[in-house]
C-alpha cells in the first residue's frame, strides 16, 4: 500500500506518524513546499521575540520520506497521480491533502515594498517581521485586523519592547468571536495594562515608507508611523490546485465525510483545508484550529490504513492566551440570539447560549475553569438546562453530567 501526504504541517505530520504507529513498513511520500520539514504555526508569534528557533518547532519525519520545496500542482484521481511543480508525478493508493491555509493579503494603495508589510503563516513571514523592526527597538509596530492571530502577533511584539497600534475596521475588536461586551471589556483591559491602541472603525487607504519605516494613513486620516505592518484579514483553505480534479470543495474546504474521506473514495483530507460537519449549525465548515487539524489527521490515517474509524461532528471553538488573559469561545459566542446567560466581574467574563436546554455557544474570559468540558457537552449536544448556575459560576464535572 502506497500513501501520498500533501502538506508541510500539522495535519501531514501527524497522519504521517499515525501511519507510521500503525506499520513502521509503510510506503509514504510527503510532498510539501516548504523550505523545511514539518512544523508548527501555532508557535510561530513566539519566535518573533526570540532569537533563534524555539526547540520544539519542528517534527521529525523521515528524510527519505518527504519531499521539500516542491508543491503538488494537480492530482489526477483516475490513474492515481499526484504531479508537483518540479515535474514529478507520484502514484498512490491513498492519498491525504492538508494544504492548510494561506493569509489573505489586501493590495493596499501606496508605495511600499513587500518588506514592510507583512502576515504571519509561515517560517518566511516571521523572519521578515524579524528583520524589518530588528533597527528600530521601542517604536510601533501597525497591525491592520484585531483577530486571533494578529493578536497573538502584538503581544509578542509587546513583550519584545514595541507599541502596537490596531487598525480595526469593525465596531469591535475580536469581532468573529465575542459579543460587544466581552469585547470591550478585552480591549479595555489590554489599553489599560500595555503600550497599545486599538483604532476601530477605520481601514488603511494609503501606505508609503517613510523614515526607515511605514506611514499608515487611514480612511479617517490619521497617519501612524511604525516599523512593519501586520496584516490579519483571514485566511483562504489551500484548494486551488484541486481545479480540474474530480475533488469537490464546499464552503471554501474540502468536502470531507465523517471518515475524513472526501467525494473521492482513495482521497482524504484535514485540517484547515478541510470542510467538516459542525454541531453547533449543522452545517459544514472549516474548523481552523490545531486540536481538530490533529484529531481529523489521525482519524484520516486509521481510515486509510483500513482501521475504519468515525469522526465526530466539531464544535468549532477558540483559545487564545494574550496580554496576560485568555479567551476560550465556542459555537455562536459573538452573538446574542436563543437563551443567553451571562455573568461578569472586572477582567472576568461568563456567557452560555442554550437552545432547548443543549449548550450552542460560550464565552469564557479569565479564569475559564474546565474549559474542555464546554466543548465536550457542545459536542454531545447533553441537555445542561438545570446546570446554568455551573455554567456560569462553578466547575463542570464531565463524568455527572
Ligand atoms: C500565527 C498562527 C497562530 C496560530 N495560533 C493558534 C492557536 O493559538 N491555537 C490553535 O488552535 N490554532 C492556532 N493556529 C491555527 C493552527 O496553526 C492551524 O489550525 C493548523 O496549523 C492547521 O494545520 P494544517 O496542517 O491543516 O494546515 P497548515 O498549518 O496551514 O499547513 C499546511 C501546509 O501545507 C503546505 N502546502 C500548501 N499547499 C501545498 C501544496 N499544493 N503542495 C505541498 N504543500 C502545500 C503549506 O506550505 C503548509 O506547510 C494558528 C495559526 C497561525 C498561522
Amino acid at each position: 500500500m502506497k500513501f501520498v501526504i500533501v502538506g508541510g504541517s500539522i495535519a501531514a505530520y501527524t497522519a504521517y506518524k499515525t501511519l507510521k504507529n500503525i506499520d513502521s513498513s509503510f510506503d509514504i511520500k510527503v510532498i510539501s513546499k516548504e523550505r523545511f520539514k514539518p512544523y508548527s504555526k501555532m508557535l510561530l508569534p513566539y519566535l518573533i521575540g526570540s532569537d533563534e528557533l524555539s526547540k520544539g518547532l519542528f517534527y521529525e519525519v523521515e528524510s527519505e520520506d518527504i519531499i521539500l520545496n516542491d508543491k503538488a500542482v494537480k492530482i489526477d484521481t483516475d490513474s492515481k497521480t499526484v504531479k508537483t511543480n518540479r515535474g514529478l508525478s507520484i502514484n498512490y493508493d491513498k492519498l491525504f491533502i492538508a494544504t492548510g491555509a494561506e493569509a489573505d493579503m489586501p493590495q493596499y494603495n501606496g508605495d511600499y515594498s513587500d518588506a514592510s508589510v507583512a502576515v504571519v503563516r509561515n517560517i518566511e513571514d516571521v523572519e521578515k517581521i524579524k528583520r524589518q523592526t530588528a533597527s528600530c527597538k521601542g517604536k510601533n509596530a501597525v497591525m491592520v485586523g484585531a483577530g486571533l492571530v494578529t493578536l497573538e502577533v502584538g503581544w509578542a511584539l509587546v513583550k519584545a519592547g514595541f507599541s502596537v497600534i490596531y487598525i480595526v475596521r469593525s465596531n469591535r475588536i475580536l469581532s468573529q468571536i465575542l459579543d460587544m461586551e466581552s469585547s470591550e471589556m478585552v480591549q479595555k483591559y489590554i489599553e489599560r495594562n500595555f503600550p497599545v491602541k486599538f483604532i476601530k472603525e477605520s481601514d488603511v487607504e494609503f501606505i508609503e515608507e517613510k523614515d526607515n519605516g511605514v506611514c499608515v494613513r487611514l480612511t479617517t486620516k490619521k497617519e501612524i508611523n511604525g516599523c512593519v505592518i501586520v496584516v490579519g484579514k483571514g485566511v483562504k483553505p489551500n484548494v486551488d490546485f484541486l481545479e480540474g480534479s474530480s475533488i469537490k470543495t464546499l464552503n471554501g474546504g474540502m468536502d470531507v465525510n465523517g471518515y475524513m474521506q472526501t467525494n473521492n473514495k482513495d482521497a482524504y483530507a484535514a485540517g484547515d483545508a478541510a470542510a467538516f460537519e459542525d454541531v453547533a449549525d449543522n452545517s459544514k465548515k472549516v474548523h481552523p484550529i490545531w486540536p481538530v487539524a490533529v484529531e481529523q489527521a489521525k482519524s484520516a490515517a486509521k481510515n486509510m490504513a483500513g482501521i475504519k474509524t468515525y469522526h465526530m461532528p466539531e464544535f468549532s471553538r477558540n483559545a487564545l492566551p494574550v496580554f496576560g488573559i485568555t479567551i476560550f469561545t465556542g459555537g455562536i459566542s459573538n452573538k446574542n440570539q436563543f437563551d443567553v446567560y451571562k455573568a461578569s466581574l472586572t477582567n472576568e467574563y461568563r456567557k452560555i447560549i442554550l437552545k432547548n436546554g443543549v449548550l450552542k455557544g460560550f464565552v469564557l474570559i479569565g479564569d475559564i475553569g474546565n474549559f474542555g468540558a464546554y466543548t465536550h457537552i457542545a459536542k454531545r449536544k447533553i441537555k445542561v438546562g438545570d446546570k446554568i448556575n455551573k455554567l456560569l459560576y462553578g466547575s463542570l464535572n464531565i463524568n455527572r453530567l
